[in-house]
């Protein structure tokens, strides 16, 4: 397997294909969403950067820890990574395990990564007063997005995309860190892949794209 497509339909008549249909298919419509939203405000992470991934360790749902565990086990098929994500247990400050510190790219989840990373200083929130409003990333010291707009017109706003996450998880979308989520998830798609008779062979050696 080599896309994600491929990996919901190999899991296909399942709860956990479906869980990963779904969410994929709400990851698709947020990076629309906030593709655009960059490209009207000017707003861009600096070249080859990956900085916040070092001082940061995702909260996910299970329907995401689901996805990268499943793109961790058929798609990048790397025991090494798995290893690694499973004695992150307990790091709660980062830096995240799928971070790779000696590559130009660098998530190695990049297709499942997590919402938060898609959101992460390219998204609006809701301040405390109701107002959409962004700022700049504090990593971003090279000043490729503008340090802060307050918005007069409607804007997506994180909290509009993790409220539709969270309605699409069998967990009343409940949050915990990134390795102890995944990690829950091996083992249950390890048996339900055994159930389907899936072909995990042929490890996967395409290169990933940068993190953000
Ligand atoms: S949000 Fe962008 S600019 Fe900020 S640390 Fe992450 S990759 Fe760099
Ligand atoms: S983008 Fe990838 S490497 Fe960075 S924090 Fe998210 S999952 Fe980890």
């Amino acid at each position: 397997m080599d896309s994600i497509a491929q990996l919901c339909s190999a899991f296909g008549g399942t709860y956990a294909g479906q869980s990963m249909t779904d969410l994929f298919s709400l990851y698709t419509e947020i990076e629309q969403k906030t593709a655009s939203f960059c490209r009207e405000h000017a707003i861009a992470c600096a070249q080859g950067c990956g900085t916040c991934c070092e001082h940061f360790m995702p909260d996910i749902t299970a329907s995401e820890a689901r996805l990268v565990a499943a793109y961790l086990l058929f798609i990048k098929k790397d025991e090494a990574l798995i290893e690694k994500v499973q004695q992150s247990i307990g790091n709660q400050k980062g830096p995240c395990p799928l971070y790779r510190f000696d590559s130009p790219f660098h998530c190695s989840v990049y297709a499942a990564r997590p919402l938060i990373c898609r959101l992460f200083g390219a998204c609006a929130y809701q301040d405390k007063n109701g107002s959409a409003v962004f700022r700049r990333c504090k990593y971003n010291e090279e000043k490729t997005m503008p340090e802060h707009i307050v918005f007069e017109s409607d804007v997506p706003v994180m909290q509009d995309y993790s409220y539709a996450l969270r309605s699409l998880d069998d967990q009343k979308g409940e949050v915990g860190f990134l390795p102890e989520k995944v990690a829950s998830m091996l083992d249950q798609l390890q048996f339900l892949a055994g159930m389907l008779d899936l072909d995990d062979s042929n490890p996967d050696d395409t290169p990933n794209p940068l993190a953000s």
